[in-house]
């Protein structure tokens, strides 16, 4: 790194008093810290909710008066103080969890490549879960100290920003994201020009640039083709997240698993262990390998070093969903590629050769697998029918001897608890308890919260998500001229007190946002009953491409629309991390109702268990760990059914009626004071169980421990 200027984009031009606050801007670090936010937020909240929460773009347009006016607010100054000097103690303690327990094998770095990283809903380079877990790895990585690295791309148009039309369907916009706007650092050689690297696609040299974004003491490197030197069309590379071409996929994973590795070589970066989060980044392996054999060894020799340093973690439970490339587009690409790696056509595709019913391909998870020494699926469930499915490549073991293990996902605490709950917890978990988040008895502590104080902060979260709907709706109606049903659609006719059910997270089929409407008649009647209303939330994007998906969001946004509901159905447009936080902590249940075993994780879920939000949901993925008969709900039980609509159909009536008998009694069974004794045991039921399960510190520490630590050479 030392080669090399790193700039950021803006000078601030801030009272001396207070112009650490630029600073901050560019250490991802405030976003998981909510007291921290209120630095900003408290100079101008309007302003900080027009920027979305960006302080770079906050900075730079506030007004100097207001600046000046909080250098002399006493308050605002201690806070401050207290602030960064936690910001400073944070970057540089020398107490982390690593460095106490493994200190050892302090200098071997652990590189970690993905597509997309979910960090903040300013930084749209994320579709979903996949992305969200990455980007909490890495804060969690942060958090313990670990010597990690990151790889991923900057995306210039990142993911649509989704609308939904009056007849419901999903419109896609892409915007041009601007550099100077976002907390990232550019990354340059001592002429002031951007540092890049190339590869070879066909017939041409393609560059990428770096750039980087901090994460609290992590480093994550995005690389960007966007550059001088390529053709137009070689700079729009990178500038979109999953397109459905072939040859863009193919490039676009070219540039992360081959450039990655040049990138982390030309910035100084020799990591020893190698994590490939899904499959796309599994090119790493190749380069890793062929800058091996341009050193004199063969390939058997530099596969064996490159597999012994490198994990695969697997999300895909369903064959359909794997990444893969059709042979005559690997010829296309990877002809003179093979040759460095000193092998033969047919010997390369071996690598990674997968049977499908059209003929043979080029699997990226098929490569992953044979390329790395540990791997992992992301449930236990998830674990065991990723064996199964993997089986063919092991053909002399039995399943249960497939050599995949399973580390279920987690949430990273910091990102998705809300503020409120956080200082309420802070008073009853003991002093430490951030420090201890994964700890269960750390937990128990919930239990002493008085009911009313706990249901207190949860009011107080409900209409905050009520309010925030009913702008939104306002906002649309004002400025975007929709049509009076669709601004009762997005929420205007809300009740902050009711009952209130969620339901967002990608529209993808077998996720099955419509499982609740199959019987509107019944559903209607619960909805509706006098005294005793349900509200239930949608909200999520299709792939612009999934057809069936954008179709299922038209079904519900139709259902949405109709009177019979009176507005309590609603479908809120352009899921994102900053509506799932709204989302996970204002609604009362979280619903999930994937066709098992498709939810290989989910995470949504565990986001809403920590702030006191109960499951009702399939056991499939985490919640089938989770859930212990007093906790949140199950839907159905672990039957499986050879009829999809017949699942369908049992699960619709099992959902119905926990509904009925058992979620909607409860809720309205009242003490003295109006509050619910029985839903509020449920709750903290919910809290003690699962919060220290499923965080991202269980989940990070297994990682370590289970995959890291074993494959580093210091570890005793
Ligand atoms: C957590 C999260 C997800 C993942 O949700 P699942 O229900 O686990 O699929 C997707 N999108 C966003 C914006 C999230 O915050």
């Amino acid at each position: 790194m030392e080669n090399y200027q790193t700039e950021t984009l803006n000078h601030f031009s801030l009272p001396k008093r207070i112009n650490h606050l630029g600073e901050l801007a560019y250490n991802l670090w405030w976003t998981w810290h909510p007291d921290v936010q209120r630095l900003y937020k408290r100079i101008d909240v309007d302003l900080w909710e027009k920027y979305d929460h960006n302080p770079i773009l906050f900075l730079r347009n506030v007004e100097r008066a207001k600046l000046n006016a909080v250098t002399t607010d006493n308050h605002y100054l201690e806070f401050y103080d207290r602030a960064m000097s936690a910001f400073d103690q944070y970057m540089t303690r020398k107490d982390t969890w690593y460095e106490k327990n493994h200190s050892h094998i302090m200098d071997e770095e652990i590189a970690y490549f993905s597509t997309e990283y979910g960090l903040h809903e300013t930084l749209p380079f994320y579709a979903g879960g996949l992305g969200v877990l990455s980007g909490d790895h890495i804060k969690e990585a942060s958090d313990l100290g670990l010597p990690l690295v990151a790889m991923g791309f900057f995306y210039t148009r990142g993911y649509f920003t989704q609308k939904i039309s009056e007849d419901g369907w999903q419109e896609a916009h892409y915007v041009r994201l601007k550099f100077d706007e976002l907390p990232v650092i550019s990354i340059k050689d001592d002429q002031d020009n951007p540092v890049t690297i190339s590869v070879d696609l066909p017939g041409r040299e393609v560059l990428a640039r770096i750039w980087k974004i901090q994460v609290g003491r992590i480093p994550l490197y995005l690389l960007d083709s966007n550059v001088d030197g390529n053709t137009s069309e070689d700079r729009e590379l990178t500038s979109r997240l999953y397109g459905s071409d072939l040859d863009l996929r193919i490039s676009q994973e070219i540039i992360l698993g081959v450039g990655g590795v040049r990138a982390l070589r030309k910035l100084g970066h020799d990591p020893s262990i190698w994590h490939m989060n899904e499959g796309h980044s599994a090119f790493l392996a190749l380069e890793r390998a062929r800058e091996l054999v341009s050193e004199g060894r063969t390939f058997e020799e530099a596969k064996a070093i490159v597999k012994g340093k490198t994990i695969f973690t697997t999300h895909t439970p369903v064959p359909a969903g794997s990444d893969e490339f059709p042979l005559w587009l690997m010829d296309k690409y990877f002809s003179q590629y093979q040759e460095k790696l000193g092998l033969e056509r047919e010997e390369f595709i071996d690598l990674a050769r997968h049977e499908v019913s059209w003929g043979e391909t080029f699997s990226m998870p098929v490569l992953a697998m044979r390329m790395s020494e540990l791997k992992n699926g992301v449930s236990e469930k998830h674990g065991k029918v990723a064996r199964k499915m993997w089986n063919y490549l092991w053909p002399d073991r039995k399943v249960d001897e497939v050599p995949i293990s399973h580390i279920t996902n987690g949430v990273h605490t910091g990102t998705w608890l809300a503020r409120r709950l956080r200082h309420l917890y802070g008073r009853y978990l003991g002093q430490d308890w951030l420090e201890r988040i994964d700890a269960p008895e750390v937990w128990e502590g919930v239990e002493a919260i008085p009911d009313e104080e706990l249901w207190t902060v949860r009011r107080h979260l409900k209409r905050k998500l009520v309010f925030y709907m009913r702008e939104r709706a306002r906002n649309q109606w004002l400025y975007e001229g929709v049509h009076p049903v669709q601004v009762v659609a997005s929420g205007a006719l809300l009740d902050p007190y009711a009952l209130t059910l969620g339901f967002a997270r990608r529209f993808a089929t077998y996720k099955r946002a419509d499982l609740i409407l199959r019987d509107m008649d019944r559903l209607l009647k619960l909805v509706n009953k006098p005294n005793m209303p349900v509200q239930i939330i949608f909200a999520g994007k299709a792939h612009p491409a999934d057809k069936p998906g954008k179709l299922l969001i038209q079904n519900v946004y139709r259902k949405v629309k109709q009177a019979e509901n009176g507005g309590r159905l609603v479908f809120l447009e352009d899921y994102d991390m900053n509506l799932a936080r709204y989302l996970v902590q204002g609604v009362d249940v979280w619903l999930n109702t994937p066709r098992r075993p498709n939810e290989a994780s989910g995470t949504s879920g565990e986001k809403a268990a920590l702030n006191g939000v109960l499951n009702f949901s399939i056991l499939d993925g985490w919640w089938r760990e989770g859930y212990n008969g007093q906790n949140g709900w199950a839907i159905g039980d672990e039957t499986d059914y050879e009829d999809p609509d017949l699942q369908d159909q049992k699960d619709a009536e099992s959902l119905y009626d926990v509904l009925e008998n058992e979620i909607i009694p409860l809720y309205y069974q009242r003490s003295a004071g109006n509050i619910p004794t029985e839903w509020i045991s449920r709750m903290k039921e919910s809290i003690r169980t699962l919060a220290p399960t499923f965080c991202m510190r269980r989940m990070v520490k297994e990682y370590a421990k289970d995959m890291y630590f074993e494959l580093m050479d210091g570890t005793v």
